[in-house]
Protein backbone atom coordinates (compact mmCIF):
# COMPACT_ATOMS: atom_id res chain seq x y z
CA UNK A 1 0.00 0.00 0.00
CA UNK A 2 1.56 3.49 -1.11
CA UNK A 3 0.23 6.09 1.51
CA UNK A 4 1.34 9.28 1.55
CA UNK A 5 0.84 12.78 3.51
CA UNK A 6 1.42 16.38 2.83
CA UNK A 7 0.20 19.75 3.10
CA UNK A 8 -0.11 22.54 0.54
CA UNK A 9 -0.14 26.25 1.51
CA UNK A 10 -1.39 28.02 -1.07
CA UNK A 11 -3.74 27.25 -3.99
CA UNK A 12 -0.48 27.19 -6.84
CA UNK A 13 1.15 24.56 -4.61
CA UNK A 14 -1.92 22.18 -5.41
CA UNK A 15 -1.85 22.86 -8.72
CA UNK A 16 1.88 21.69 -8.66
CA UNK A 17 1.11 18.07 -6.95
CA UNK A 18 -1.88 18.05 -9.87
CA UNK A 19 1.25 18.79 -12.48
CA UNK A 20 2.98 16.17 -10.64
CA UNK A 21 0.40 13.50 -10.46
CA UNK A 22 -0.11 14.04 -14.25
CA UNK A 23 3.90 12.98 -15.21
CA UNK A 24 2.66 9.51 -13.59
CA UNK A 25 -0.60 8.63 -15.26
CA UNK A 26 -1.45 6.01 -18.01
CA UNK A 27 -4.14 4.91 -19.71
CA UNK A 28 -6.74 3.54 -17.85
CA UNK A 29 -5.57 5.02 -14.98
CA UNK A 30 -8.29 6.66 -12.36
CA UNK A 31 -8.07 9.31 -9.72
CA UNK A 32 -10.58 9.32 -7.33
CA UNK A 33 -10.69 12.96 -5.79
CA UNK A 34 -12.64 13.52 -2.53
CA UNK A 35 -12.82 16.84 -0.59
CA UNK A 36 -15.46 19.20 0.91
CA UNK A 37 -16.35 22.36 -1.40
CA UNK A 38 -13.95 24.87 -1.37
CA UNK A 39 -10.97 22.14 -0.84
CA UNK A 40 -9.31 22.17 -3.57
CA UNK A 41 -10.45 19.51 -5.89
CA UNK A 42 -10.80 21.98 -8.90
CA UNK A 43 -7.13 23.49 -8.41
CA UNK A 44 -5.58 20.14 -8.13
CA UNK A 45 -7.63 19.08 -11.07
CA UNK A 46 -6.42 22.63 -13.05
CA UNK A 47 -3.22 21.14 -12.35
CA UNK A 48 -3.28 17.31 -13.80
CA UNK A 49 -5.12 18.72 -16.65
CA UNK A 50 -2.47 21.47 -17.77
CA UNK A 51 0.17 18.62 -16.81
CA UNK A 52 -1.73 16.69 -19.59
CA UNK A 53 -1.32 19.42 -21.82
CA UNK A 54 -4.77 21.07 -21.86
CA UNK A 55 -5.05 24.65 -22.24
CA UNK A 56 -8.56 24.64 -21.79
CA UNK A 57 -9.71 26.28 -18.26
CA UNK A 58 -11.01 23.31 -16.16
CA UNK A 59 -14.61 23.86 -14.21
CA UNK A 60 -16.11 22.09 -12.07
CA UNK A 61 -18.38 19.55 -14.02
CA UNK A 62 -21.10 19.54 -11.43
CA UNK A 63 -23.88 20.50 -13.54
CA UNK A 64 -23.16 18.08 -16.56
CA UNK A 65 -21.53 15.17 -14.49
CA UNK A 66 -18.65 14.69 -16.99
CA UNK A 67 -16.26 16.63 -19.13
CA UNK A 68 -14.02 14.80 -21.74
CA UNK A 69 -10.38 16.87 -23.22
CA UNK A 70 -9.56 15.23 -26.37
CA UNK A 71 -6.88 17.30 -26.91
CA UNK A 72 -4.72 15.96 -24.51
CA UNK A 73 -1.54 13.81 -24.04
CA UNK A 74 -3.75 11.52 -22.76
CA UNK A 75 -8.16 11.92 -23.08
CA UNK A 76 -9.34 13.64 -19.58
CA UNK A 77 -12.41 12.32 -18.30
CA UNK A 78 -13.71 14.60 -15.25
CA UNK A 79 -16.75 13.22 -13.64
CA UNK A 80 -18.56 14.76 -10.81
CA UNK A 81 -20.71 12.30 -9.22
CA UNK A 82 -22.08 14.95 -6.61
CA UNK A 83 -26.01 14.98 -8.31
CA UNK A 84 -25.97 10.97 -8.60
CA UNK A 85 -25.68 10.71 -4.70
CA UNK A 86 -29.84 9.67 -4.80
CA UNK A 87 -29.83 9.59 -8.56
CA UNK A 88 -29.71 7.34 -11.48
CA UNK A 89 -26.20 5.47 -11.76
CA UNK A 90 -27.33 3.95 -14.93
CA UNK A 91 -25.18 6.09 -16.98
CA UNK A 92 -22.34 4.11 -18.73
CA UNK A 93 -19.68 5.76 -16.61
CA UNK A 94 -17.82 2.23 -16.50
CA UNK A 95 -17.20 2.40 -20.23
CA UNK A 96 -14.96 5.48 -19.16
CA UNK A 97 -13.35 4.47 -16.31
CA UNK A 98 -12.15 1.27 -18.56
CA UNK A 99 -11.47 2.93 -21.71
CA UNK A 100 -8.02 4.16 -22.42
CA UNK A 101 -7.67 7.50 -20.74
CA UNK A 102 -7.49 9.38 -17.63
CA UNK A 103 -10.78 9.63 -15.53
CA UNK A 104 -10.61 11.64 -12.71
CA UNK A 105 -13.47 11.33 -10.27
CA UNK A 106 -14.54 14.11 -7.36
CA UNK A 107 -17.02 12.65 -4.90
CA UNK A 108 -16.46 9.05 -5.80
CA UNK A 109 -18.36 8.11 -2.61
CA UNK A 110 -21.14 8.42 -4.56
CA UNK A 111 -20.65 6.12 -7.08
CA UNK A 112 -17.96 3.64 -4.88
CA UNK A 113 -19.53 0.50 -7.18
CA UNK A 114 -17.88 1.66 -10.04
CA UNK A 115 -14.44 2.86 -8.49
CA UNK A 116 -12.00 0.57 -9.72
CA UNK A 117 -9.81 -0.80 -6.52
CA UNK A 118 -6.20 0.49 -7.82
CA UNK A 119 -7.09 4.10 -8.21
CA UNK A 120 -5.10 6.65 -7.41
CA UNK A 121 -7.13 8.04 -3.88
CA UNK A 122 -6.88 11.38 -3.50
CA UNK A 123 -8.79 13.70 -0.69
CA UNK A 124 -8.31 17.34 0.64
CA UNK A 125 -8.97 18.96 3.95
CA UNK A 126 -9.19 22.23 3.99
CA UNK A 127 -6.94 23.27 7.17
CA UNK A 128 -8.13 26.86 7.77
CA UNK A 129 -6.68 29.67 5.17
CA UNK A 130 -4.92 28.80 2.69
CA UNK A 131 -3.40 25.37 4.60
CA UNK A 132 -4.43 21.74 2.99
CA UNK A 133 -3.76 18.81 4.29
CA UNK A 134 -3.76 15.99 0.99
CA UNK A 135 -3.83 12.21 1.76
CA UNK A 136 -2.71 10.09 -1.12
CA UNK A 137 -2.97 6.65 -1.04
CA UNK A 138 -3.81 3.46 -3.66
CA UNK A 139 -2.62 -0.17 -3.61
CA UNK A 140 -1.52 0.15 -7.62
CA UNK A 141 2.65 -0.47 -7.24
CA UNK A 142 2.26 1.61 -10.92
CA UNK A 143 2.35 4.47 -8.76
CA UNK A 144 5.05 4.02 -6.53
CA UNK A 145 7.62 6.12 -8.66
CA UNK A 146 4.90 9.21 -8.19
CA UNK A 147 5.06 8.62 -4.44
CA UNK A 148 8.51 8.65 -4.67
CA UNK A 149 8.64 11.98 -6.16
CA UNK A 150 5.61 13.15 -3.85
CA UNK A 151 8.06 13.00 -1.03
CA UNK A 152 10.79 15.15 -2.37
CA UNK A 153 8.35 17.83 -3.91
CA UNK A 154 6.15 18.30 -0.39
CA UNK A 155 8.91 16.97 2.54
CA UNK A 156 6.52 18.20 5.22
P1 LIG B 1 -13.42 22.50 -4.83
O1 LIG B 1 -13.37 22.15 -6.28
O2 LIG B 1 -12.93 21.41 -3.92
O3 LIG B 1 -14.77 23.00 -4.40
P2 LIG B 1 -11.80 24.77 -5.58
O4 LIG B 1 -10.49 24.27 -6.10
O5 LIG B 1 -12.82 25.21 -6.58
O6 LIG B 1 -12.41 23.69 -4.56
O7 LIG B 1 -11.56 25.99 -4.59
C1 LIG B 1 -10.57 26.00 -3.62
C2 LIG B 1 -10.44 27.43 -3.10
O8 LIG B 1 -9.53 27.48 -2.03
C3 LIG B 1 -9.91 28.36 -4.20
O9 LIG B 1 -10.53 29.62 -4.04
C4 LIG B 1 -8.44 28.44 -3.86
O10 LIG B 1 -7.85 29.64 -4.29
C5 LIG B 1 -8.47 28.36 -2.34
N1 LIG B 1 -7.21 27.84 -1.74
C6 LIG B 1 -6.53 28.45 -0.75
N2 LIG B 1 -5.46 27.72 -0.40
C7 LIG B 1 -5.46 26.61 -1.19
C8 LIG B 1 -4.58 25.50 -1.27
N3 LIG B 1 -3.50 25.33 -0.48
N4 LIG B 1 -4.88 24.56 -2.21
C9 LIG B 1 -5.98 24.69 -2.99
N5 LIG B 1 -6.84 25.72 -2.95
C10 LIG B 1 -6.59 26.69 -2.05
MG1 LIG C 1 -14.86 22.07 -7.73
Amino acid sequence: MLDYLFKTKKPIETTQFGQLVARHLFPQSVIALSGDLGAGKTTFAGGVAQGLGIHEKIISPTFNIMRCYFHAKLPLFHIDAYRLESGNKELGLEEFIEGNGVTLIEWPQYISEIIPIDALNISIINLGDDLRQIHVQTNNPRFADLFAQLKEAFPW
